[in-house]
């Protein structure tokens, strides 16, 4: 797996995602994926979900070659997207459902 195919896998559950969440951004400004060390801060997308296929309730911050790996799917109660804003990650895919006013 390679970048350039982890990259396209997620920026298509980017333009694919219909709710949007501009209130929420992650807790902290994850700098290393939390697997595989790799810097974070030249990342487009961090994925927080499953770190292990094995053991689905391990969870940390990946990036996007871990996350194909292990969190490939994005969705509420499964794994979230967030997008690099410079100094925080912006949920853009995968968050809790959008109170529709009912
Ligand atoms: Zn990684």
């Amino acid at each position: 797996m390679n970048y350039e195919e982890s990259f396209k896998h997620f920026s298509k559950i980017e333009s694919q995602e219909k709710s949007s969440w501009p209130d929420i951004r992650f807790a902290e400004y994850v700098e290393n994926c939390q697997v595989c060390s790799r810097p974070m801060f030249e990342e487009t997308y961090m994925i927080d979900g499953p770190a292990s296929k094995k053991n689905q309730l391990q969870w940390g911050c990946l990036c996007i070659i871990c996350a194909l790996k292990s969190s490939p799917k994005i969705g509420w109660g499964r794994a979230q997207l967030y997008k690099n804003a410079g100094t925080y990650w912006q949920l853009i895919a995968g968050g809790p459902p959008v109170d529709d006013g009912i």
